[in-house]
């Protein structure tokens, strides 16, 4: 610990971002970071304080807290504040491969646990810190391209480029079998890429990451789907070890009347066309789906329908509504939910702020879900009627059930962003590895039903974090190493 009193000393500091009105013009991350020196500063905040849960991710009252990846965040927090970048750079990329997307886009389980966050509400800023060491890292050539210094002769399949892919690429590579990654899309990248929009993570910090990635040896086959263009016995014959990484893209449906009618999209079809438009064209071949000049309604109030509101906005919507199923959230942790902790509090995200200062209110309507979607002569969705909820407990289980209570909305595009049901089936069958209930791939730490066949991420998760598919990414390249040369050093 750098600076034993440095809590108490020095306030939070966090980088600034750009207002509503600004941002919204464009695609652009709006994040301005701190000054390194004023990063440094952050760094003393940590007080290596002997109970550091930050690094911990462990399961409390059923929900992960702290840092699923065991990130040894108070190491590099120290380094940050002597400015030894260089060494913390070498902590960092101990434990996380890709900094860079985590430092951009993780909701920070370690801020929440964090000992500094408990009665002030003022936690390290432990995810700026880490942008600022994985950007020095890279200005400074620190993060290189490493290529392994032998081969094993063992040849690996990854089927999928998300992070939970990247990460497990990355490691098998380093250890020196030969890794290659197929994508069905044109892009490298998964949800990373076609998902999270660009506002929250630009696409070239994936393209330079990967660029390393094929430097070291990784080889990339893009606009491929295994199961359709290449099948799974070929994989299995030109293979030693086979890992799904697939993701969990089976988006749950709204089994309303109406809805057929056009202007109805899945949240990441809608998502991922505007993110495509953009980078092929800067939005000059029209072929991303289009809220401009409409009044959108969005199907979920969690973190994917936030970021439908943000794209709404900056597309043009004239208006936007977002309908939650459950109640709001209380402003501060209620009773039984204790740091440490996930706080179960109300978040105003970025496309909400966005939406509150465009509209003059939150876009939220909470305990709300659509009875019908209402269509015009020409099938176009024109309308939507919703349904007040209430908890109530039914045959001994607590649920959301209609008051009775209805009222209609307008919307000429409606974007349902209700959650994932698991992962597609076509890959699963195709390499006849169990399923479990859940819609995800059924595994014995990592090895499916089918010899040499691994999956993780989301395929085998279900639906989580960046950070999570990363973690679960290092666990499989260890398990699929050990499975290659009956013993691992990962
Ligand atoms: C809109 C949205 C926003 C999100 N925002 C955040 C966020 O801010 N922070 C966060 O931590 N998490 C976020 N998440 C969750 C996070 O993106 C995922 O948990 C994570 O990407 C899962 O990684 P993965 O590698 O398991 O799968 P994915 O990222 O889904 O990648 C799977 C890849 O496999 C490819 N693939 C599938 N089938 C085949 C096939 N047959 N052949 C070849 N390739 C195939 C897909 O094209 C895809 O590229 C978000 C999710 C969504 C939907
Ligand atoms: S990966 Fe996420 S939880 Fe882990 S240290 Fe970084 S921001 Fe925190």
């Amino acid at each position: 610990m750098g600076k034993p009193t440095g809590f108490m000393e020095i306030n939070r500091q966090v980088s600034l971002e750009l207002p509503p009105e600004e941002r919204t013009k464009n695609f652009n991350e709006f994040h301005i970071p701190l000054h390194p020196d004023e990063q440094q500063a952050q760094g003393a905040r940590c007080m290596d304080c002997g109970v550091p849960f930050c690094q911990s991710g462990m399961l409390l009252g059923g929900m992960f807290s702290g840092c699923p990846l065991n990130n040894l965040i108070p190491e590099w927090n120290d380094l940050v504040y002597r400015g030894q970048w260089d060494l913390a750079v070498k902590r960092l990329i101990a434990t996380n491969r890709y900094p860079e997307f985590t430092s951009r886009v993780c909701p920070a389980l370690c801020e929440a646990a964090c000992t500094c966050g408990m009665t002030t509400g003022n936690p390290v800023t432990v995810k700026e810190n880490e942008r600022a060491v994985v950007e020095y890292g890279y200005e400074s050539g620190t993060i290189h391209a490493v290529p392994p210094p032998s081969r094993t002769g063992k040849r690996v399949a990854v089927v999928g480029t998300g992070p939970s892919g990247l990460s497990v690429a990355d490691l098998l590579n380093k250890r020196g079998h030969k890794v290659t990654m197929y994508e069905r899309s044109d892009r490298v990248g998964g949800l990373l890429m076609y998902g999270i929009p660009n506002m929250k993570l630009e696409k070239w910090v994936i393209d330079r990451r990967v660029d390393i990635l094929k430097e070291e040896g990784i080889d990339f086959v893009t606009s491929t789907d295994v199961g359709r263009d290449i099948t799974a016995e070929e994989l299995k014959q030109q293979y030693d070890a086979v890992v799904l990484c697939c993701g969990a893209k089976q988006p749950r449906d709204i089994g309303a009347p109406g809805r057929d009618a056009a202007g109805i999209h899945f949240a990441v079809d809608y998502l991922s066309s505007v993110t495509k438009s953009l980078l092929d064209s800067n939005f000059a071949d029209g072929k991303a789906i289009t809220a401009e000049g409409k009044k959108v309604l969005v199907i979920g109030g969690g973190d994917t329908g936030n970021d439908c509101v943000g794209t709404a906005i900056r597309q043009g919507c004239t208006g936007v509504t977002q309908l939650e199923m459950m109640p709001c959230p209380p402003v501060s942790r209620a009773p039984g939910n204790d740091w440490p902790e996930w706080p179960r509090v109300l978040k105003t995200d970025y496309g909400q702020q966005e939406a509150i200062a465009k509209f003059g209110s939150d876009p939220r309507l909470y305990k709300t879900t659509v009875k019908e979607f209402y269509k015009n002569e020409s099938g176009q969705v024109c309308g939507a009627l919703i349904a007040k909820l209430e908890s109530q407990v039914v045959d001994g289980r607590r649920m959301m059930v209609p008051t009775g209570e209805e009222f209609a909305v307008e919307c000429d595009l409606v974007l349902i962003a209700a959650g994932f049901t698991g992962c597609e089936s076509y890959v699963s069958e195709a390499f006849g590895v169990d399923m479990t209930p859940r819609g995800t791939v059924a595994d014995t730490k990592y090895a499916t039903s089918q010899p040499g066949v691994f999956a993780c991420g989301d395929m085998r998760r279900g639906q989580s974090l960046v950070v999570w598919a990363l973690r679960e990414g290092r666990d499989t390249a260890a398990v699929v190493d050990e499975y290659l040369m009956g013993y691992t050093n990962l």
